[in-house]
């Protein structure tokens, strides 16, 4: 916040392999809106080493809004390492004077996001899901909704005039930025990086479940459960999952029995996502599970029990053997997608 009162926000970059994640866009479209009419948004890239990805990345977000974006790029920075990634988002606060800093609550938002607040003696709210902005409604200042006690029940914070606030918004929940008016891009701008003494050092980062699509970031889940009864009952599922263009999760009935890697689990223990279109093959429902997909736009349930819970939350119920209605929506959708005017 400044001294007239307009808020300054700052986003943070998140890049993954070298692109730009969508959560980031997200961050963005949200900061835009909690910083107003008359407020500012800035972003910062973070990275290191060689190639252009921190370059485009940075041309992304200047094209959607972002007034200037700070680029913090030093070998220090190639690998994922949160100390020094925190220490140059608060080189960018600094830079910027933002007293609101925006980030994806994603694995590397979360672990950053504590970090930069305590760094900034600034608060934290973690896993915003809809952002009102200041002069609407009812609040003369913006308010972040979060969901509490596994989606149970929502809070609402405003975000008072003056306060430092850290928030993380959750992915695939809160409409991207638009691209900005030709001509209206904003500037790119290199930030020195001077490397703090660090207590810890990441040498690698191995990722276990490879899937082209992020399951956080999925507009389509296709999960199996303990109902896919091996690791081979997966095929079918990923089969419907590249079909539509999305990810395989699984419940942790499905981890524990060792069909797929606990990267998959979804739920109370696992991840928590919202695609537009959740999938649930052989999953009973139970309320770990849905603590993190019952937020799902559309939830479809395959089970062959028709009292099994999932059926509850689900938008539409198929009560059938999953290895017979999975390969038979995977031809309808393929015949579909083929002939999409047909
Ligand atoms: P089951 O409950 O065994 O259900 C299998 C389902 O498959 C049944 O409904 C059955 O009718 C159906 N089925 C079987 N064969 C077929 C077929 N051929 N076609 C169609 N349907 C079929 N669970 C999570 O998922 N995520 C979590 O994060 C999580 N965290 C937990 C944290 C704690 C502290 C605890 C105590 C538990 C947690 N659990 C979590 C576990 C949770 O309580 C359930 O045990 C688990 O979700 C059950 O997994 P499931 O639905 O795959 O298996």
């Amino acid at each position: 916040m400044t001294d007239t009162g307009k808020i300054t926000a700052l986003v943070y970059g998140e890049c993954l392999d070298g692109k730009l994640r969508r959560v980031a866009l997200e961050a963005l479209g949200a900061a835009r809106r909690l910083a107003g009419d008359g407020g500012a948004v800035h972003a910062v890239v973070v990275g290191g080493g060689p190639g252009a990805a921190l370059r485009e990345a940075a041309a992304e977000l200047a094209a959607r809004g972002a007034e200037v974006v700070h680029v913090v790029d030093d070998p220090a920075l190639a690998g994922f390492a949160p100390e020094a990634y925190a220490a140059a988002i608060g080189a960018a606060v600094d830079a910027a004077g933002a007293s609101v800093i925006v980030l994806g609550h994603t694995a590397a938002g979360r672990e950053l996001a504590p970090r930069v607040a305590a760094r900034l003696g600034a608060g934290h709210v973690a896993d915003v899901t809809a952002v009102e902005p200041p002069g609407d409604g009812r609040a003369a200042s913006a308010v972040l909704t979060r969901p509490l006690y596994a989606g149970k029940a929502f809070e609402q914070r405003r975000l008072l005039p003056g306060a430092r606030q850290v928030v993380t918004v959750r992915p695939n929940n809160l409409p991207a930025a638009e691209p900005v008016a030709a001509g209206a891009e904003g500037a790119v701008a290199a930030l020195p990086y001077a490397a703090p003494p660090l207590w810890t050092v990441v040498r690698g980062i191995a990722r276990k479940a490879g899937g082209t699509v992020d399951l956080a970031e999925a507009d389509v889940i296709v999960a199996g459960g303990r109902g896919v009864r091996s690791a081979e009952g997966f095929a079918p599922l990923a089969e419907l999952a590249a079909v539509l263009g999305g990810a395989v999760g699984a419940s942790r009935g499905a981890c524990d029995a060792g069909y797929c890697d606990y990267a998959l689990q979804i739920g109370q223990t696992g991840k928590t996502v919202t695609p537009k279109l959740y999938i649930a093959c052989g999953i009973s429902g139970a309320i770990q599970h849905l603590a993190g997909m019952s937020q799902s736009r559309v939830i479809v349930a395959i089970n062959k029990d028709p009292d099994a819970p999932i059926f509850g939350v689900a938008d539409y119920g198929i009560v059938g053997d999953l290895f017979e209605v999975v390969p038979e929506l995977t031809a309808q959708f393929r015949r579909m997608l083929a002939n999409p005017g047909a």
